[in-house]
This record gives C-alpha cells, structure tokens and sequence, in this order.
C-alpha cells in the first residue's frame, strides 16, 4: 500500500480542512517506573514462570499500522481511528 505523504483532511482542532502531512508512529520503549511495569518485574524476578501465557508461535503474521497525521496550520497531530493490517506499507515522497 502507498500513500501520499501530503493530504488534504479535516482537522478537529481548525474545523476545517488543511494540509496534513503522514508519518508513521515510532514505537516508544516501555516506562520502566510505571505501576503495571514495577509489578511484572517483580512477578519476573527469581523462580517461576512467565505471568501470563507466552504468545509464542501464535503472532500474528502483521502487525497493525499506527498512523499519525500532523496539520500543518496548527502543528498538533492525530490519530484517526484504529489501525489497519497491510504486509508492505510506504509513504509516497513528492
Ligand atoms: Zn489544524
């Protein structure tokens, strides 16, 4: 799938459509202070299992695209909607 980098779609913040340029959401490393992450490091530590069931072998084949469109009038970004699944994903340069 390819897709213009530069499109013309409505941004909630001016009300009105505007230039919006696409980039593709960068994962962010997990917060190693956050509450969740503090209580499975200490479920990991020392003997035992893993918590909860390993996924292994049952990934699916894809992952989903995390879209994020910046306007170009008020610089704020969004995200529309949830993701889609495709194998081969590029933005189209002008
Ligand atoms: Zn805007």
């Amino acid at each position: 799938m390819i897709i213009p980098k530069v499109q013309r779609r409505y941004c909630r913040f001016c009300k009105k459509y505007t230039e919006q340029t696409v980039t593709e959401a960068k994962r962010k490393p997990r917060k190693k202070n956050s509450r969740s992450q503090r209580r499975f490091m200490r479920k990991m530590k020392g003997y035992g299992s893993f918590p909860r069931q390993n996924p292994k072998g049952r990934e699916k084949p894809t992952k989903k695209l995390d879209l994020r469109y910046k306007c170009a009038e008020c610089k704020k970004t969004q995200s529309i909607g949830t993701g889609f699944r495709v194998k081969k994903f590029e933005i189209r340069k002008e």
